[in-house]
């Protein structure tokens, strides 16, 4: 049986919150931001309900650390291939990531 569309809501909400904040207490607490990583990925599987893309990229697929350019991961802009490839400073995981440059009108 499909779970009802306001649970997934109401994850999702919660993953959005997690993310904020991961955010506020980063400076403070880097390893309470990893536990709100976990938890937001949990969730995510949990109620298969999708991260967000531009929250996608502010944590490690492998270890959940909270990703904080020039913290706790490097960011490489590769123009030529319209590609942003983030590095975990923590376990060195990679993940690259196309993006599209606007149309100007
Ligand atoms: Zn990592």
């Amino acid at each position: 049986m499909p779970r009802p569309t306001w649970i997934k809501e109401l994850a999702q909400e919660r993953i959005q919150k997690l993310f904020e904040q991961a955010n506020k207490q980063f400076k403070q607490h880097p390893e309470r931001s990893r536990r709100y990583m976990e938890l937001a990925h949990k969730i995510s599987k949990k109620y298969n309900v999708r991260i967000p893309k531009e929250n996608k990229k502010k944590f490690c697929p492998n270890c959940h650390a909270y990703w904080v350019p020039g913290k706790t991961c490097r960011v490489k802009i590769d123009s030529k291939n319209k590609r942003i490839k983030y590095t975990c400073e923590e376990c060195e995981k990679q993940r690259t990531q196309g993006y599209r440059k606007k149309h100007k009108t």
